[in-house]
């Protein structure tokens, strides 16, 4: 059986990546093959991509970190030919042939099985980046925040996570203020939720180590001193779920707002997210996630066309969520 898949190799000069044609033979080790239908581009893919930052480990490399796709064959007691499944992280993309590709042979343990409510298609729109903003969203939920205790912020908001955020956010009653440096997609962040928008230069200079307090709580995908001026403004006792760094990795903030202001910075892992909530995630996106806004978020490429998407989403061009069909 033949398939395309893009493969990144490692180059004298530093890495080479193309759309090749491969084999059922050439998939790495796991006891499930699934058939992949679709996969998304997200950041971490186009650094991928590009060899940006060292997201591959291991050459040559199938990029794309999430899939969602139809069981082929399996020896995992969890799942059988024809079931719906979805893959987010564990690695894949980056040390495990990823989605870039038109089979993946992966370990059963790291699939999710597609809720009812949701296609394929859905899945891959929300993929990596919404499961992110879901796992933000339950971490403040748990950290006990509510919509009536002030508004949320979301930083990157015209981007995946960001965008998915917003329009989760904004249907469980929360006042969104979306902070982007995208000012002309402002009714874009309008349509999602948002009720406020701000220029991110408001956020991404160094600031004091306490600001004025404006948001309770705040989806930050960007670090840098945009997660410092996101804590140093947040509310008595809330928090800010940090999950991401467009701006930079580094975080030049201070201490006050944690031992003066009781705030709370959780951090936000999707890749080694255990299983139980992941599961919990995709359930709460199938119920909480307005389809209709989802769509407005969307849009879908070929496998041909990844290698250029890979390198607009690092050059802050990519709105919303990038789905790779691959029927
Ligand atoms: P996108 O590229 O879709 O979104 C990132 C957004 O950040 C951009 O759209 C832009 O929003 C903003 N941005 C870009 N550059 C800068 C900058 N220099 N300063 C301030 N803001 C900037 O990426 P994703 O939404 O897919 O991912 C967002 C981040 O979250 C990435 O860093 C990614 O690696 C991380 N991530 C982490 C995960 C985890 O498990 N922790 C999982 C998924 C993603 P705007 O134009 O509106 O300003």
């Amino acid at each position: 059986m033949e398939f395309g898949a893009i493969l990144v190799d490692k180059t004298d000069t530093g890495q080479s990546v193309g759309l090749k044609t491969l084999k059922d033979s050439d998939l790495m080790e796991g006891d499930v093959l699934v058939r992949v239908t679709h996969s998304t581009v997200n950041y971490k893919d186009g650094l991928a991509i590009t060899g940006k930052s060292p997201v591959v480990r291991r050459f040559p490399m199938i990029p794309g970190i999430d899939f969602a796709g139809i069981v082929e064959q399996s020896s995992h007691p969890d799942w059988q030919p024809d079931d719906a499944v979805i893959l987010n992280g564990w690695g894949v993309g980056e040390t495990h042939f990823g989605g870039f590709s038109g089979y993946a042979r992966v370990k059963g343990d790291w699939l999710v099985g597609l809720p009812k409510s949701l296609t394929l298609s859905q899945s891959m729109a929300i993929g990596t980046a919404g499961y992110t903003a879901m796992l933000a969203v339950m971490a403040l939920e748990k950290r006990g925040l509510t919509p009536a205790q002030g508004p949320a912020v979301v930083t990157g908001a015209a981007g995946g996570v960001g965008s998915v955020a917003i329009a989760l956010l904004a249907k469980l009653g929360w006042r969104v203020i979306a902070s982007t440096g995208r000012l002309e997609e402002s009714e874009y962040l309008r349509d999602l939720g948002a009720s406020e928008i701000i220029d991110r230069k408001e956020l991404s200079e160094k600031g004091r180590p306490l600001g004025k307090e404006r948001w309770i709580a705040g989806v930050d995908s960007v670090g840098s001193h945009t997660l410092a001026n996101l804590l140093a403004m947040t509310k008595y006792g809330g928090a800010i779920a940090a999950c991401g760094l467009a701006q930079g990795m580094d975080l030049p903030a201070s201490v006050a707002p944690f031992i003066l202001r009781g705030v709370s910075l959780l951090g936000i892992d999707s890749v080694m997210a255990p299983k139980k909530r992941r599961v919990e995630a995709w359930g709460r996106l199938a119920s909480d996630l307005d389809l209709t806004k989802l769509a407005t978020i969307t849009k879908t490429i070929g496998l041909d066309e990844v290698i250029e998407a890979g390198k607009s989403i690092l050059d802050g061009k990519i709105r919303g969520r990038l789905v790779v069909s691959m029927v």
